[in-house]
This record gives structure tokens, C-alpha cells and sequence, in this order.
């Protein structure tokens, strides 16, 4: 009989994550499964900042949530036989018994291109890009698109598809070497918020300020950047990745008089919760790669034992593009 590894809390996260608050276990892996059950084993597993946030809802003891792409190895369900290949959202395991199938998702289109991009440009990751521009922030032609967090899984595909709307278009990044890639993607503007003044950055290249803000880190870069804002301008706030650490919560300051004074509208959006859609931008994404009009990178960890690193090292900016663990 093989066995399943997976990771769990072994302690609630204070501030930045450690890798003693993750625990390795193994358990037996299920042979005899009943009808309509069936086991996949990982191939590719994702890590992703939203993690971070849930030791805060999740108990001690439990496996940490994500999804991942996986190979059936058994099963005694006919739509998905042995070798059939998945995707579902069954946390970091090794190997998955999964018992009600309507809990996989649908795969997508990829034709040619790797699997691991199911988890990225194919998957929840590029379909935030995607809906955020196309849907939330409807973004025009002509307009200026700035993005922070911008060599990201998230932002690098955010700020490709704001040129392929025809946009102007700032990134914020935090290394030189990223903010090289940055402008090989074809960004107009990118800079790094570790080096460089945020704020007079802007001023510099949009004088005018900025029509759409694609906000991925919140802190200290979004008050630059809210005060950049023109009259009119749409803020979508995707994630608050410079906060996700804080122990204390945030009180301020808030930019209220120039919400009011720019008339400025400002959506939260979560991805997950226009699951339906999906298969609208996947089939749009695999077109543009086709095309050439879009790029993708991934930073590949080897080894379902290093899940913890990987997914620490998007704390610290180890990632370019899409950070992916393969088992
Ligand atoms: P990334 O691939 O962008 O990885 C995280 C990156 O964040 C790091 O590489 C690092 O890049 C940057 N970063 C880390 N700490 C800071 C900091 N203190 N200040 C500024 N930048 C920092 O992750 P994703 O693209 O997957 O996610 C980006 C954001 O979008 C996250 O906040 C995430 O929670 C959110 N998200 C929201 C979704 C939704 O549905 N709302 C869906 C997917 C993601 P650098 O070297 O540039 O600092």
C-alpha cells in the first residue's frame, strides 16, 4: 500500500510564515475505493498569496488549502479513468481520494501548451487578469493602466493585456531583473518600488495621472498611487499582498477626500466567485499565446517537500510570473 503525503498547520502564522508552522504527514492511500470514488496523484501544485490568509480562518492540524493539477491512478469512476488528468482544489497532497467527483473543476482547453499552466495563465491566476480588466475595470483604449505587483503570476498577464487593449502601461516591481522583463513584455513604464520613489515615478511618466489602478500589494504603494488618481479613475483591489503580515490591522490613513474629491470608484474582486465564466478568458488566454500577444513565466519548484519555501519565497519576491511546485 503507497502513502499520501500532506501538508498541514502545525501552528497558527504570527506575522511572516515559517517553516516550522507547516507539518508533513503521511497517511495509507485508499484501495478500495467504492463506485464513482477514484485517487489521483499531483503532478503540479500551486502556491499562491491568498494562503497566507488562511491559517487566520483554518484550525491547527488541517492541510493547507490550494489547488493543484493531478493524474488519476485509480478509479472506479467512468469519466475519469486511470491516467485521466484533473484539476481540483484538494490542498497541498500528494495524492487525493476523491470521493465526489463534482468537486473537480473543469480543465481547460490547453491544446498544446503545459500542464503546469492550468495553474496559471490557464487557471485562476491569468482568469484574475483577464475579468479584472475586461470585466471589472472595463478598460479602454487610450487609457492609463498602472500595476502593482506587476511581475507576478497576476500582474505580468494584468499589464500584457492592458497593452493588448491599448493602454499605456506602469508596473511597480520590486528587482531590477524584474522590471527588465517587465519592459520586454512590452509595459511602457516599469520601475522598482524598492529603489525608486514611487510617487515622483508616476508624476514622471503620467502627469496627468492614472485612469485604472490594478491593485495587487495595498500599503504604501496604493496611497502613492490613489493620489495619482485622475478624476473618474477605477481601482480594482485584487489583494493586499504588503498587509497580508501585518499582526495588527491597519487604521490608516485612508485616502477618503480623494475617493470623494476624484469621484473614483473602487471594486474588491475575488476570481473564485465567477467560476462559471472561466472558460470565456481560458479559451481568450490560449488565442493570445497563440498569437504571440501574451507571455507567460513560471518559477518552478522541484519537489512536493519544498511546498513551504516556494510558498514562502512569494513573501520575499523569489517568484517571477507564476510560482508552481512540481511534485
Ligand atoms: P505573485 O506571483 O505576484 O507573488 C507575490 C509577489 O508579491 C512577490 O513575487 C513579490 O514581488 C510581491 N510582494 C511580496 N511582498 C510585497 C510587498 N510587501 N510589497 C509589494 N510587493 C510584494 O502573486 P499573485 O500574482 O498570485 O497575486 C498577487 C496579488 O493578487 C496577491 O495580493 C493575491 O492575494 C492577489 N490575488 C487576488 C485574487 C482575487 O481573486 N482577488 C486572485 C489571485 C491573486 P516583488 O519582487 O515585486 O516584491
Amino acid at each position: 500500500m503507497g502513502k499520501c503525503k500532506f501538508w498541514t498547520l502545525r501552528s497558527n502564522f504570527q506575522g511572516q510564515a515559517k517553516l516550522s508552522d507547516f507539518q508533513l504527514v503521511e497517511e495509507d492511500i485508499p484501495t478500495n475505493l467504492k463506485d464513482g470514488e477514484l485517487v489521483c496523484e499531483a503532478l503540479y501544485l500551486s502556491v499562491d498569496p491568498y494562503m497566507r490568509l488562511f491559517s487566520d480562518w483554518s484550525e491547527v492540524g488541517k492541510p493547507v488549502v490550494g489547488e493543484q493539477v493531478a493524474r488519476v491512478t485509480d478509479s472506479k469512476n467512468a469519466k475519469y479513468p486511470v491516467g485521466s488528468v484533473i484539476r481540483l482544489s484538494s490542498g497541498w497532497r500528494s495524492h487525493t481520494h476523491v470521493k465526489d467527483v463534482s468537486t473537480i473543476d473543469v480543465m481547460p482547453e490547453l491544446g498544446d501548451l503545459p500542464l503546469s499552466l492550468t495553474l496559471g495563465v490557464m487557471g485562476m491566476p491569468g482568469m484574475t487578469a483577464y475579468f479584472t480588466l475586461l470585466d471589472v475595470l472595463k478598460i479602454k483604449k487610450g487609457e492609463t493602466l498602472l500595476v502593482s505587483g506587476a511581475a507576478g503570476a497576476v500582474g505580468s498577464l494584468a499589464g500584457q493585456i492592458g497593452k493588448i487593449m491599448g493602454c499605456t502601461v506602469i508596473g511597480f516591481a520590486g528587482t531590477n531583473a524584474k522590471v527588465k522583463w517587465l519592459k520586454e513584455l512590452g509595459f511602457d513604464h516599469a520601475f522598482n518600488y524598492k529603489t525608486e520613489d514611487v510617487g515622483k515615478s508616476i508624476d514622471r511618466v503620467a502627469p496627468d495621472g492614472v485612469h485604472c489602478y490594478c491593485d495587487m500589494v495595498g500599503g504604501e504603494i496604493s496611497f502613492q498611487v490613489i493620489k495619482r488618481m485622475r478624476d473618474h479613475g477605477r481601482m480594482v483591489v485584487l489583494g493586499s499582498i504588503s498587509t497580508y503580515n501585518n499582526s495588527t490591522e491597519t487604521t490608516g490613513p485612508y485616502l477618503f477626500s480623494d475617493i470623494l474629491t476624484k469621484s473614483l470608484t473602487i471594486t474588491g474582486f475575488i476570481i473564485f466567485n465567477i467560476r462559471e465564466k472561466w472558460h470565456i478568458g481560458e479559451k481568450q488566454m490560449a488565442e493570445w499565446i497563440k498569437e504571440g500577444k501574451l507571455k507567460y513565466k513560471e518559477t518552478i519548484t522541484n519537489g512536493f517537500e519544498h511546498m513551504p519555501e516556494a510558498f514562502l519565497g512569494l513573501f520575499s519576491g523569489e517568484n517571477t510570473g507564476k510560482a508552481v511546485v512540481k511534485a
